[in-house]
């Protein structure tokens, strides 16, 4: 679970999140929208630590990121193993083949042996659809390959939760429905999701809830159908009908 209230975060002088407050629970997919700038990346990157908050109460998984708290080492790893992301660039290690790519973080971090972190990177190459692909290098694969691969290299961890920065933004459109397919699998398997996208019809098909951001607050949220089929605000709306 996340949990999130009058959360702030400033670059220098700009306020990019304004007292945002909020709560993911375990096993719920959350999609966050909202127009450019507002502070979706932002709001992501905070949950895995990747930025720290200038004032408010964090919470991940139990990990307190509350502003003014102090996190272990050991803490950050937790963090780190129970928290993937997944962003627009794959960011994908090149001069490592696919198997190497996904055992590594698990050798490395988890400490598992190179025969267990094989045995669960290709179990999770066939679940992404890319069995076949374990001794190629990233530079072989499509972008949509490419995504998948970075979906089961994050998977790889074990983690409690995942996080998606415009995970298809980055693809040609003919290769978008097979990433947002294998999200679609993982968010029926029960995993915790938080999705920053612009593909309002995954959102509002997989979502469970939606939450609109503007200007560093939630603007709006509820469930996926009820927030995108009848927004309540006349910025969501704006903000829809830009979108289709
Ligand atoms: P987009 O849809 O374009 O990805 P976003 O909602 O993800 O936008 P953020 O990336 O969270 O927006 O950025 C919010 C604001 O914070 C923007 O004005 C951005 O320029 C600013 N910002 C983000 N990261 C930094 C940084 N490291 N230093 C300074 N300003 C930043
Ligand atoms: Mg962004």
């Amino acid at each position: 679970a996340i949990e999130f209230a009058q959360v702030e975060k400033r670059f220098g002088q700009l306020k990019v999140l304004r007292g945002i407050s909020g709560h993911i629970n375990p096993g719920e997919v959350v999609a966050v929208i909202g127009s450019s700038g507002c502070g979706k990346s932002t709001l992501l990157r905070c949950f895995n630590h990747l930025e720290t908050i200038n004032s408010g109460r964090l919470v991940v998984n139990g990990i307190d990121l509350s502003a003014g708290s102090v996190l272990s080492a050991a803490d950050l790893r937790l963090l780190h193993a129970q928290v993937g992301m997944v962003f627009q660039q794959f960011n994908l290690f090149p001069h490592m083949t696919v198997l190497d790519n996904l055992t590594l973080a698990p050798r490395k971090v988890l400490g598992l042996s190179d025969k267990e972190a094989r045995q669960t990177a290709r179990i999770l190459l066939e679940k992404v659809g890319l069995g076949e692909k374990a001794e190629v290098y990233p530079e072989m694969l499509s972008g949509g390959q490419k995504q998948r691969v970075a979906i089961a290299r994050a998977l790889c961890m074990k983690p409690k939760i995942m996080l998606f920065d415009e995970p298809t933004s980055a693809l040609d459109p003919e290769l978008v429905g097979e990433v947002l397919l294998t999200m679609q699998q993982l968010a029926e398997e029960g995993m915790t999701m938080v999705i920053v996208t612009h593909e309002m019809q995954f959102a509002r098909e997989v979502a469970d809830r939606v939450l609109f951001l503007n200007q560093g607050q939630v603007e709006e949220e509820g469930p996926a159908r009820q927030v995108l089929d009848s927004p309540q605000s006349d910025r969501l709306r704006a903000f829809l009908s830009r979108m289709s």
